[in-house]
């Protein structure tokens, strides 16, 4: 109470209650005056307090009424506050995916195209301590094997090498997964998990990467916290794993058309031309560093006799069979081999001279002798007939060395076949 409040106070009880002694008036009424005077004012004070404590508490419901709005309100507000975040971080996130999309789609490299989506799942779904692997499907095996990894803890190490039951749920179903707590999903086996990775996995997303029908490979984040990702963030992780299928599948598709423009279909050798481009650049190199430089040509003796016996097709397993064996040993010693045209096969040796050439030689010509071919219960053996040319002074360049091969090879199929025999 300040003292204008007491001054108030005080004025009010010298006019109530002293006031009326100094009015003038009859003595004999003096009593009846007072009485009458002080019960009206004590009614009149009486239900100016009541109503004005019903006011009061009116305005104190009211009060309470309008904290409570505005605790709603600003309850609402902060609500509104982070669904207008996560609405602009799910623009930003869809934003992205133009880039995205021209990144993957300008990609022809399937390795390029795997990095780019393992980086962009890994930046844009933040959980962090976070580990993104990407997992491909192996054609031959029908199994998972992993292809890429990124993670916040670069000392971790993933053993699951060809993925975990998570993995194989995703593969089975076809369809994104979503695990909040592992503890508290039933679907899995933890102790099985635990048995495949010693990673602590407690929330996960995991999306398949189908392209049409095929399924590609599986891309997972996967965190040691529980409830680290959200249904959002797996609907994103899944669009961009639709996305990634298609540009991997496409650059899959390029390699195989490359592929096929230098690979020979049937027996999986390079082929001609491509061969004679990687000659030339061995030969360059034979010539740049003073090193020696071997060429041989072998063909398939009385192949014709076979294939009349047998039949083409059969004709064609033992060209598969050979070109296998040829590819192994020339592989082993750093050189390449091709199918030349029919049954003649072609193969550079950098670094062998003609006398380590003729011994390469011998040792095909060897295992080709012994190579048993089992067809229809019949056993049938083929030999091969090899000439050897060696680069040197007279034979300076890839058409000469070509030509002197294909004429030892002649000598060789004169002097009685399966046999090696090196130009002069
Ligand atoms: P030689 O010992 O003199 O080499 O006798 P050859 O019968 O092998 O004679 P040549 O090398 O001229 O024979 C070529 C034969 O190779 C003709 C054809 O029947 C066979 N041939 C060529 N290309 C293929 C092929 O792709 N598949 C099969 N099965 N046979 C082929
Ligand atoms: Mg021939
Ligand atoms: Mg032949």
């Amino acid at each position: 109470m300040n003292k204008k409040n007491v001054f108030q106070v005080f004025l009010f009880f010298v006019l109530f209650f002293f006031l009326p002694f100094f009015i003038p008036y009859q003595p004999r009424s003096k009593f009846k005056f007072l009485a009458a005077y002080y019960s009206v004012n004590l009614a009149c004070g009486v239900y100016i307090i009541r109503k004005a404590s019903r006011t009061i508490s009116g305005i104190q419901r009211k009060t309470g009424d309008i904290a409570e709005k505005i605790n709603l309100l600003i309850e609402d507000n902060s609500q509104e506050t982070k669904n207008q975040a996560s609405l602009k971080a799910k623009i930003r996130r869809y934003v992205s995916l133009e880039k995205i999309i021209e990144e993957l789609n300008s990609s022809l490299s399937s390795e390029a195209v795997c990095e780019k989506l393992v980086q962009t799942a890994f930046s844009a779904i933040a959980a962090s301590p976070s580990t993104c692997v990407l997992y491909l499907v192996d054609n031959q095996t029908n199994s998972l094997a992993l292809y890429k990894t990124r993670k916040d803890n670069k000392s971790e190490v993933i053993k699951a090498k060809q993925g975990d039951i998570f993995d194989y749920w995703v593969l089975r179903h076809s369809s994104p997964l979503l695990i909040e707590d592992s503890a508290k999903d039933f679907r899995f086996d933890l102790d099985k998990v635990k048995s495949e990775d010693f990673r602590k996995v407690s929330s996960l997303i995991s999306s398949p990467l189908i392209s049409g029908r095929k399924l590609l490979g599986v891309l997972r984040l996967d965190n040691a916290s529980a409830n680290a990702y959200s249904q959002e963030d797996l609907r994103f992780l899944a669009t961009v794993c639709d996305l990634g299928a298609v540009a991997l599948e496409n650059s899959i598709l390029y390699q195989n058309t490359q592929e096929m423009a230098i690979r020979d279909g049937l027996t999986g050798l390079f082929t001609k031309g491509h061969f004679l481009e990687l000659l030339k650049v061995d030969i360059k190199s034979a010539i740049r560093h003073n090193r020696p430089v071997s060429l041989l040509m072998m063909d398939i003796d009385f192949f014709k006799k076979y294939n009349d016996k047998f039949g083409h097709i059969a004709g064609d397993i033992v060209l598969k069979a050979l070109s296998a064996r040829i590819e192994e040993v020339i592989k082993d010693r750093q050189g390449e081999c091709c199918r030349f045209g029919g049954e003649e096969f072609c193969a550079v040796l950098p670094g062998q001279d003609r006398v380590k050439a003729m011994e390469t030689a011998e040792e095909i010509r060897k295992i080709i002798s012994e190579l048993k071919i089992v067809l229809r219960r019949q056993q049938a053996r083929v030999t091969v007939s090899i000439g050897v040319a060696e680069l040197s002074k007279s034979i300076s360049d890839e058409i000469e060395l070509l030509k002197s091969a294909d004429k030892a090879l002649y000598a060789a199929k004169a002097s009685g076949r399966n046999c090696v025999v090196a130009a002069n």
